[in-house]
C-alpha cells in the first residue's frame, strides 16, 4: 500500500473536510524553502508551513543542535526542576522584547500560549480581589483552537459549532483614521468589566491577512494602559521577523503586559510555546496563600529538545544576515505590489514586512469559502509552490532564506495565474 493509502485509512487531517479533500501529498524531504514528495517532486514552501519555518527546512545548525540535546536530556518534568536551556532561553528572549517583559512562562504551542496569557489576565484580577472578569479582542481575530482562544477570536465557520459554550468577550474594530477615538469611548464605557484586551499587532493573520496601522494600534494600547486594561500581544505570527521588525510590537511606542510566542520560536523545528509577562503581573501570583498560584502546566512544558531548537534558530535569527535576508524579500514584496496592484483581477493588495497578501477579484464577497480557493490552491502545487489561500485571499510569506530565483519564480506564477484564471 501506497503511503497515501495507509494515510487515507488512519488519519484525520487538520482544517480538512475528509469527504471531499484531494488526497494529501507525501512529503520525505524539506531543504532549504523546498519540500520535496515521494516522486522527488519540488515544492516551494511560500507559506513557511503555517507560517512556522523562518530559516528553512531540516537546517543543519538546528539539526545539530537538537541532536546534541537529545543524547544529553531529552525531558524533564518543569515543575520543581530546571534545565540549562528553558533558563538560557527565556534570558536570552527577554533580552529581545520590550524591556518590561520580566518571567517566561513554556507550554507547547500557540494556542497553549494565548491560554496562559488569558488567564494570567483573568488570575491577575481575581488575586487582586478586582471585578473584571471580561476580554476585549478584535473581530476577524484569530487565537488559536483551544476553547480560551477561540473564545478570543472572531465568531466564525471555525468556531460556528461551539459559538454558544464560548465565554463572551468584547469584539471591537480594528482601528483606523475614523473609529479611533469611538474605539476609545466603548473602551471607557466598559472599562470597569475588562480584564485584558488581546489582539494580533498589525496583522490578522488567519482571518485573512487583515492589516492595520501600528500608530493606530498605538492609541489603542496607551487608552487601554490608561483605563487600566491589560494588552495581550499575541505575537505566534508576527514574532521573529515576520513584519520586518524582530517584533511587531516594536512598531508601537506602548509595550504590552504579556506576550505570547510559537511558531518562529524554534525556527519550526519543534513545538513550543511561550508566554513572557512583566513583573507585575508575576507579582500579582505572590502570595502565602496557594490559591494564588497559576494552576497551569503541560506535559512537555519547556521541553529541552524544543528549547534546543529554539535557541539555535536564535542563534540564526540574531546574525546579521537573517535581517538582511528580511530586508531583501520586504523590498522586493513592495516592488510586486507595485507591479501588480493595478491588476484588474487584483480586489486588494496589502503588505506588511516579509508578508504579502492580496484579495482575487470573484465577483462576490472576500471569504473563507470562496471557491476560486480550490483553483489558485491546485494552480499553485502545479507549478510547485505551496500557497494555502484564505478563500480568495493568497499570501507570501516565506521563511527567510528564500533565494531571489525563487521569489522571483513564485512572483511569476502569480503573475501567470492573474492572467490565467
Ligand atoms: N495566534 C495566532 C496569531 C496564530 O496565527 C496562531 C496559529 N495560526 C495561533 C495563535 C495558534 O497557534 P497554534 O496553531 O500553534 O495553536
Amino acid at each position: 500500500m501506497s503511503l497515501v493509502e495507509r494515510d487515507l485509512k488512519v488519519i484525520w487531517h487538520p482544517y480538512t473536510q475528509m469527504q471531499t479533500a484531494q488526497p494529501p501529498i507525501p512529503i520525505v524531504r524539506g531543504e532549504g524553502t523546498c519540500l520535496f514528495d515521494e516522486d522527488g517532486k519540488k515544492y516551494i514552501d511560500a507559506v513557511s508551513s503555517w507560517w512556522v519555518t523562518i530559516h528553512g527546512h531540516s537546517h543543519p545548525y538546528i539539526a545539530k543542535k537538537v541532536a546534541e540535546q537529545l543524547n544529553k536530556l531529552e525531558h524533564a518534568i518543569f515543575a520543581g526542576f530546571t534545565h540549562e536551556g528553558a533558563v538560557q532561553l527565556a534570558e536570552r528572549l527577554l533580552k529581545l522584547l520590550p524591556a518590561n517583559q520580566q518571567k517566561a512562562f513554556y507550554s507547547d504551542n500557540g494556542s497553549t500560549a494565548v491560554e496562559v496569557a488569558i488567564k494570567m489576565c483573568l488570575q491577575y484580577w481575581h488575586n487582586n480581589g478586582g471585578a473584571r472578569t471580561k476580554i476585549l479582542a478584535f473581530k476577524n481575530a484569530y487565537h488559536g483552537d483551544t476553547f480560551g482562544a477561540m473564545a478570543v477570536s472572531g465568531r466564525s465557520a471555525f468556531t460556528a459549532a461551539f459559538d454558544q459554550l464560548l465565554f463572551e468577550v468584547e469584539f471591537i474594530d480594528t482601528p483606523d483614521e475614523g473609529n479611533l477615538e469611538t474605539l476609545k469611548a466603548q473602551i471607557t464605557k466598559l472599562k470597569s468589566e475588562l480584564a485584558c484586551f488581546i489582539f494580533e499587532p498589525l496583522v490578522q493573520g488567519a482571518g485573512g491577512m487583515l492589516m492595520y496601522e501600528a500608530k493606530h494600534l498605538d492609541g489603542l494600547m496607551a487608552h487601554c494602559k490608561k483605563e487600566g486594561v491589560l494588552l495581550i500581544a499575541d505575537e505566534i505570527f508576527t514574532g521573529f521577523g515576520r513584519t520586518g521588525k524582530s517584533f511587531a510590537c516594536y512598531h508601537v511606542n506602548e509595550q504590552p503586559d504579556i506576550m505570547c510566542f510559537s511558531k518562529g520560536l524554534t525556527g519550526g523545528t519543534m513545538a513550543l510555546g511561550l508566554t513572557t509577562c512583566t513583573q507585575h503581573i508575576y507579582n500579582a501570583f505572590l502570595s502565602d496563600d496557594k490559591m494564588k498560584t497559576l494552576f497551569h502546566g503541560h506535559s512537555f512544558t519547556a521541553n529541552p529538545i524544543a528549547c534546543a531548537s529554539a535557541l539555535a534558530s536564535m542563534d540564526l535569527f540574531v546574525e546579521p544576515g537573517t535581517a538582511a535576508n528580511i530586508q531583501q524579500i520586504v523590498e522586493r514584496h513592495v516592488a510586486f505590489k507595485n507591479k501588480i496592484k493595478d491588476h484588474p483581477k487584483i480586489k486588494a493588495i496589502r503588505q506588511t514586512g516579509t508578508i504579502l497578501a492580496m484579495d482575487w477579484e470573484t465577483g462576490g464577497d472576500t471569504s473563507y469559502f470562496n471557491s476560486l480557493r480550490d483553483t489558485l490552491y491546485q494552480y499553485f502545487l502545479d507549478a510547485g509552490i505551496i500557497m494555502r489561500p484564505l478563500g480568495n485571499t493568497i499570501y507570501i510569506l516565506p521563511p527567510y532564506c528564500i533565494t531571489d530565483e525563487e521569489l522571483t519564480y513564485v512572483y511569476a506564477k502569480v503573475e501567470q495565474a492573474l492572467n490565467e484564471l
